[in-house]
């Protein structure tokens, strides 16, 4: 659907609730829990006295799945940016929905690759409109919580869908200037649209185009934060509150974790990211599609392709090789741990000294 209603008013800006960390394993970094701040103002003391060269620092992602096939992407996302990236890699992931096979398999899949995963969960405070459907419950957690989700000593991070592929150096997104704006986002294909598609751009017509005043519509499958400038301009505040008004129209947000980023331009600007950062072929023409750094597979509406079917067909072999490699560490893994468990006594332990 693409009913948008104008709505304004109302909704006055709240503190956020708790965020409860847990390191995941990958190399022993993270600190993490309770212990966070001292741990902090030790390493910011350390950080000073001894400043990193820029090249050494790490790339952090946020990303969430839920559901057994989100899972499957979401490790193979993971994998295509670390075989990619030139600097090192943490991921965040969302812990409220993760599957307790998904929170138990990543920290080797962590360990064989060389990257750091930390499970962050936050609960929807009570406060704020709640969700009912599993898949705008997710769009909320994507975009709603940026500024609490995650410690304070993290100063930016890169969302990318599960669903995503990335062919190209995340290192290059990451040292991108956003030129002062807290959030950068690629807008939707326009160099090289798919005209097959052009009839669903509904951005390009009635309300939106009154409402962005020039400014791109954005697609929200990958995005860069500016932790220290969101938080110091109160965006996750702005979001909110814009949220809280506008979903008071059941019709409206029909696309959330999209659509409120980009009504909210005009208070917390976007950075519009060139648009080889993004490509998906229900909005992009296969022109542009050699030059992608990153590819979505995101929902065509002309054909509702299922995505496994959209990944082999559209990624090929590099998507299947990833599928495969992610299963076998996984395998491999659990081979060990009923090998360690069948020996007799301490097969949890067993495991983790694998590691
Ligand atoms: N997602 C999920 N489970 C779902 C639906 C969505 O985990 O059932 C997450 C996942 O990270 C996904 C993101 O939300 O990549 C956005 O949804 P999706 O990629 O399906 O949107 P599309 O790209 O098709 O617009
Ligand atoms: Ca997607």
């Amino acid at each position: 659907g693409d009913v948008y209603k104008r709505q304004r008013g109302g909704g006055a800006a709240r503190g956020a609730g708790a965020r409860e960390a847990e390191a995941a394993g990958g190399g022993g970094g993270g600190g993490g829990g309770s212990s966070g701040s001292l741990w902090n103002a030790a390493s910011s003391l350390w950080a000073t006295a001894k400043p990193r060269a820029p090249d050494d620092e790490t790339v952090h992602i946020f990303s969430l799945a839920s559901g057994q096939l989100y899972e499957r992407f979401l490790r193979i996302m993971m994998l295509s940016v670390v075989e990619k990236s030139s600097r090192k890699v943490k991921f965040w992931l969302i812990r409220n929905f993760a599957s307790a096979g998904f929170k138990a398999a990543v920290p080797h899949l962590a360990a064989a690759k060389g990257f750091e995963v930390e499970f962050v969960r936050y609960q929807w405070p009570p406060w704020l409109r709640a969700q009912s459907e599993k898949q705008r419950i997710i769009w909320g957690y994507k975009i709603l919580f940026l500024d609490v989700l995650f410690p304070l000593s993290l100063k930016k991070v890169i969302y990318i869908d599960a669903d995503q592929v990335v062919r190209s150096d995340i290192a290059e997104l990451w040292d991108l200037d956003l030129k002062g704006r807290a959030v950068g986002m690629t807008p939707f294909c326009s160099h090289d649209a798919n005209p097959h598609t052009t009839g669903f751009r509904f951005w390009a017509q009635g309300y939106w185009v009154d409402h962005l005043r020039s400014r791109p519509y954005h697609i929200s499958a990958l995005f860069v934060v500016d932790l220290q400038a969101f938080r110091a301009r109160a965006a996750g505040d702005r979001y909110r509150v814009f949220y809280d008004s506008l979903s008071a129209d059941p019709n409206s947000l029909s696309n959330l974790d999209q659509d409120l980023p980009n009504y909210a331009q005009h208070s917390v600007p976007i950075a519009s990211l060139p648009e080889h950062w993004l490509w998906c072929e229900t909005w992009c023409g296969n022109a542009s599609k050699a030059e992608a750094r990153t590819i979505d597979l995101c929902n065509n509406p002309l054909t509702k392709e299922p995505k496994i079917e959209m990944a082999k067909r559209i990624i090929g072999q590099r998507w299947i090789d990833l599928d495969n490699e992610a299963r076998a560490i996984e395998a491999a893994f659990a081979a060990n741990a009923s090998a360690a468990s069948a020996r007799g006594g301490g097969g949890a332990r067993a495991e983790r000294d694998e590691l």
